[in-house]
């Protein structure tokens, strides 16, 4: 995959419009209906580019990182944009989180969880999350055992300051297709099966799933929110194994 780094306003519009385009193509040949949701993610991208993005059109950015992320925050302090934080996050960084993100997408424990909510309880915030699934059963990758999910969603609402909006996943790293695929539909199924007997105020709508180099399976599978990085912002220098353990090294899926 050949993506093209962006480093003006023009020429985020143009990465963004052709992103939108391949998302709508794919969304009308989903049989699910859905509606899909762009969520650019901005990680590794200095401030400068972040807002040439934010200028083309960006509300929204996902940072993998939460120190990243929380420094991002900080220093765009002036621009209108919320921040989800799509990676996996130790407990002792739970306060960071809860003192600015909008959204955490890598939910995957109880103790996180408790975490989380006496940390936005303190702050008086609130937070929308997604329960990452492990749909890989890869060891290196984060997220529940697609068999611990339903317990966990019982349990959950304890966490008030907590709102579910559905799952999460990283699809296996594979030119192979048809096991990327087989991913997402894991994901897909297990949801409509969860969905029969969800806890008040648990909401399961929500199917983030696909990155620049997948994202169009995973609209196909039923994604609603897709998490697209490089092909927005271009390349990125460091390999993948620097964020997710186990990757390798290439452009992954
Ligand atoms: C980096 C990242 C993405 C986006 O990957 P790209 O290849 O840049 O599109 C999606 N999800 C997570 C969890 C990430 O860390």
């Amino acid at each position: 995959m050949d993506y093209r780094t962006a480093d003006d306003v023009a020429g985020f519009q143009r990465n963004l419009a052709a992103v939108q385009e391949r998302i709508a193509a794919a969304a009308a040949r989903s049989p699910y209906g859905q509606q899909v949701r762009l969520l650019p993610v901005s990680k590794t991208v200095p401030e400068e580019r972040i807002r040439q993005a934010i200028a083309a059109g960006c509300t929204e950015l996902g940072e993998n990182k939460v120190q990243e992320a929380h420094r991002k925050w900080q220093a765009l302090g002036d621009e209108d944009v919320s921040w989800s934080v799509i990676g996996h996050l130790q407990r002792n960084k739970a306060k960071l989180v809860a003192e600015f993100a909008a959204e955490f997408q890598a939910l995957d424990s109880l103790r996180l969880a408790e975490a989380l909510d006496r940390r936005l309880q303190a702050a008086g915030r609130s937070l929308d999350v997604f329960v990452q699934v492990n749909t890989s059963a890869e060891e290196s990758k984060y997220g529940l055992a697609p068999e611990e999910v339903a317990g966990f969603l019982q349990a959950v609402p304890d966490y008030t300051s907590l709102r579910v909006r559905g799952l999460m996943t990283l699809a296996v790293f594979s030119e192979d297709t048809a096991r990327v695929r087989g991913c997402f539909g894991r994901l897909r199924t297990l949801r409509d099966r969860l969905r029969q007997d969800v806890p008040d105020g648990v909401g399961l709508d929500e199917l983030s799933m696909g990155m620049s180099g997948d994202f169009e399976t995973a609209i196909e599978e039923g994604a609603t929110t897709v998490r697209v990085g490089q092909a927005i912002f271009g390349p990125r220098g460091l390999p993948d194994s620097h964020y997710w353990p186990g990757a390798g090294t290439g452009a992954g899926g």
